[in-house]
C-alpha cells in the first residue's frame, strides 16, 4: 500500500485524470460513486458469506494434540505453512493451541517446517 506504483495509485490517477476530462460531470460521477460505495456494502451485508465457526469450539470432543500429525495437517498448507485463522476459521484460543502443536510437531519431526510432500 505504501509503494507509490500499486493499483490504489493507479486508480486514483485514473480518477483524477477523469476529472479533468468531463469537469462538468463531477457531481454525477461522484453521485454515482456514492451510489456504488452503497451497493456495495449492502452486498457484503446481505451476501450469503457464511459466518466460519470454529471446530475446536463447535466439537468439544476434537482436541488439539502436537502427537496427532494427521489432524494438525488439517491446519497446514501444503507447504506446510500454518493456515490462518482468518481462513481457517479457528477462534484466537484454539488457533494459538494449534500453533504451539504444530511448532512442538515440527520439532519432533512428524510435521514438516517447509517443502512438498511430507
Ligand atoms: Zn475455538
Amino acid at each position: 500500500m505504501s509503494a507509490p506504483s500499486g493499483p490504489g495509485a493507479y486508480r486514483r490517477d485514473r480518477d483524477r485524470e477523469d476529472r479533468d476530462d468531463r469537469r462538468e460531470s463531477t457531481v454525477k460521477s461522484r453521485l454515482r460513486s456514492r451510489a456504488r460505495k452503497k451497493a456495495r456494502k449492502q452486498s457484503k451485508k446481505s451476501g450469503f458469506l457464511r459466518r466460519k465457526v470454529c471446530r475446536f469450539c463447535a466439537d468439544s470432543s476434537l482436541e488439539i494434540d502436537y502427537k496427532d500429525a494427521k489432524a494438525l495437517r488439517l491446519f497446514t498448507s501444503e507447504i506446510g505453512k500454518m493456515i490462518p485463522r482468518r481462513i481457517s476459521g479457528n477462534c484466537a484460543k484454539h488457533q494459538r493451541q494449534l500453533a504451539v502443536a504444530i511448532k512442538r510437531a515440527r520439532h519432533i519431526a512428524i510435521m514438516p517446517f517447509a517443502g512438498h510432500g511430507i
